[in-house]
């Protein structure tokens, strides 16, 4: 298969269309075979429920060319299982497991001349959703629905080094208690825009967002968990009702334990032990995990002794050992990855 001439190393974070997508519709309660097509674009009802009261919700996965030139993704029945969870939690109809990961790897298939090389630092990023495409006028779920799988190739997520970012702790907030932080929904991102607009004016890179209900306990970012390190090298991570229950992180829990050897916590963070963690950082999906430096929390500075010029050393021996798995260069000892023949 002869890969496109795309610049794989220069690529950024946005989107470029590629040849296939998958789409299945649900109608009159029933979710129909779906189906691969080239058309990029969607009609539907100017009244439909995703556009009238935002009923969507979407996932986010990628594929790697690994050292022995095999296509995988990594750990997707976590992702078709987190969209069976936000979708029950947006009246919406669950769109099965096994016919999500079929839609999964029929696309990326479709799209191989798009996975970036192994070495090239991009990846093919993959986002499956799910909206209410029928019209809803009064309040109440829509009746049909859509489920599409496009990918996209992404460039290398740190060009030149990964260097430590600064967060501020926000005022706003990105959930409710008892509300829909634990799910994957567009509604959850229309109301951080302002926030992070705000954040990046005033010269940080983040949000870090405190618990809704005492806002004295570390939740998350716009789109990422946080991940800490003790001064004795324990590995920490928030727990929370309201915090996206991230593959990222739930991995790197894992490799830190069975990998590297290391004390694992998830538990609750409060704002207060900040200063006392030696290392931080974000982890997604998208730069798998990213250094923090310095958390402001309102013109206070809680700088991790890591620094601002480097990952700390236990991230990066987690970034480094996950990353290997995705690549292939370490052993899969657990089964996440899934070659895409
Ligand atoms: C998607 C997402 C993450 C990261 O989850 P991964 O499964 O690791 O990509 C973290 N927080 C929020 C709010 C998210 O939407």
């Amino acid at each position: 298969m002869e890969k496109k001439n795309i610049d794989w190393s220069n690529l950024g974070f946005s989107y470029i269309p590629t040849e296939q997508r998958f789409v299945s519709n649900y109608k009159d309660g029933a979710w129909d075979e779906g189906g691969l097509t080239a058309d990029a674009n969607i009609t539907m009802s100017e009244c439909a429920g995703v556009l009238q009261y935002a009923q969507t919700c979407f996932e986010g996965l990628k594929a790697y060319t690994t050292e022995d030139g095999r296509i995988v993704t990594f750990r997707p029945d976590l992702n078709a299982q987190r969209m069976v969870d936000s979708c029950k939690r947006l009246e919406m109809p669950v769109y099965p497991v096994e016919k999500f990961l079929a839609a999964i790897d029929a696309v990326v298939g479709a799209n191989a001349a798009y996975v970036p090389p192994y070495g090239s630092g991009a990846t093919l990023y993959i986002r499956p959703y799910m909206f209410g495409i029928s019209p809803v006028i009064g309040v109440k779920p829509a009746q049909d629905y859509q489920f599409r799988t496009f990918v996209t190739p992404v460039g290398p997520y740190f060009k030149g080094g990964a260097k430590p970012i600064t967060i501020r702790v926000s005022d706003f907030d990105r959930a409710a208690p008892n509300g829909t932080g634990h799910i994957k929904a567009g509604l959850n991102y229309a109301m951080s825009l302002h926030a992070i607009v705000n954040a990046h004016a005033e010269g940080y890179d983040e949000n870090l967002y405190l618990d809704p209900a005492t806002h004295t306990k570390v939740e998350e970012t716009g789109g990422a968990n946080f991940i800490f390190v003790t001064k004795d090298g324990k590995v920490v991570t928030p727990k929370s009702d309201s915090i996206l229950p991230s593959i990222t992180r739930r991995s790197l829990m894992v490799v830190a334990k069975e990998y590297l050897g290391l004390e694992v916590e998830h538990r609750e963070v409060y704002l207060s032990e900040l200063k006392d963690f030696a290392e931080c950082g974000l982890c997604g999906t998208a730069a798998v995990i990213s250094p923090v430096g310095k958390i402001v929390d309102h013109g206070e500075e809680i700088c991790f002794s890591s620094g601002m010029e480097k990952m700390g050393p236990v991230i990066q021996k987690l970034y480094d050992t996950l990353t290997g798995i995705q690549m292939g260069r370490l052993e899969d000892k657990f089964g996440w990855l899934h070659e895409i023949k």
